[in-house]
């Protein structure tokens, strides 16, 4: 049970994407804005400043839609992770909160992957790969992981960069292509790990 009676009936709100990890935005939630969140799988606070129930997107249609909540350790603070619809930030950033982002960006880059799979566009690279099928995507990783083998062997520190960068990014679009993510190979490396 959450314990709304510490903070004045409010408790604090940590919104992190579920995807990419970044933490959002921090707003406050009253039992009714948590019980319509929870009906509505979408994020609605208590905002202070319109002393209301603020569904966050109301306007923009940036909406934050809940993957999972997570209590702490006291009930006095709530986790929720979320599928954004847009930027979350009112100033069109990302994340209200400048993060370092270049940590993040394997699963960003995962992200745009599947967005070319979801719309896919002439001009791009994941999508002309994606037409030549999946012998092909198959066959880059492949070629990929011989150019990072040789580059770790008898090239420059900038050539081995360039070619694991190339690898990690075919290998993105393979795992996409199997209808699979990231998240299931770290759930699996977690698995084995004793
Ligand atoms: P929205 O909920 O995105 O439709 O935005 C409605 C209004 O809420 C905006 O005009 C902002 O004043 C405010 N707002 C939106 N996003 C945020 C945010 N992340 N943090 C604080 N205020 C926000
Ligand atoms: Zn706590
Ligand atoms: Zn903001
Ligand atoms: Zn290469």
């Amino acid at each position: 049970m959450l314990d709304f009676a510490k903070g004045d009936g409010l408790i604090p709100v940590v919104i992190q994407d579920d995807q990419t990890l970044e933490v959002l935005m921090l707003g406050y939630m009253n039992e009714e804005a948590w019980e319509k969140t929870q009906r509505e799988r979408r994020v609605t606070f208590y905002s202070r400043s319109k002393n209301r129930l603020w569904t966050k997107g109301e306007e923009s249609g940036h909406v934050l839609q809940v993957v999972s909540h997570h209590v702490d350790c006291d009930q006095d603070t709530l986790l929720i992770k979320v599928i954004p619809a847009g930027p979350t930030c009112h100033t069109g950033a990302r994340s209200c909160f400048q993060t370092d982002y270049n940590q993040n960006f394997l699963l960003a880059l995962e992200r745009i992957v599947q967005h070319r799979y979801a719309y896919p566009s002439e001009e791009s690279y994941v999508n002309r790969l994606r037409e030549k099928g999946i012998n092909k995507i198959a066959q880059k990783v492949g070629e990929e992981a011989v150019e990072t083998v040789i580059a770790a062997l008898a090239e420059t520190e900038h050539d081995f960069i360039n070619e694991s960068s190339d690898l990690l990014f075919h290998l993105l679009v393979l795992v996409r292509e199997k209808g699979l993510d990231l998240k299931t190979l770290a759930k699996n490396l977690e698995s084995r790990h004793q």
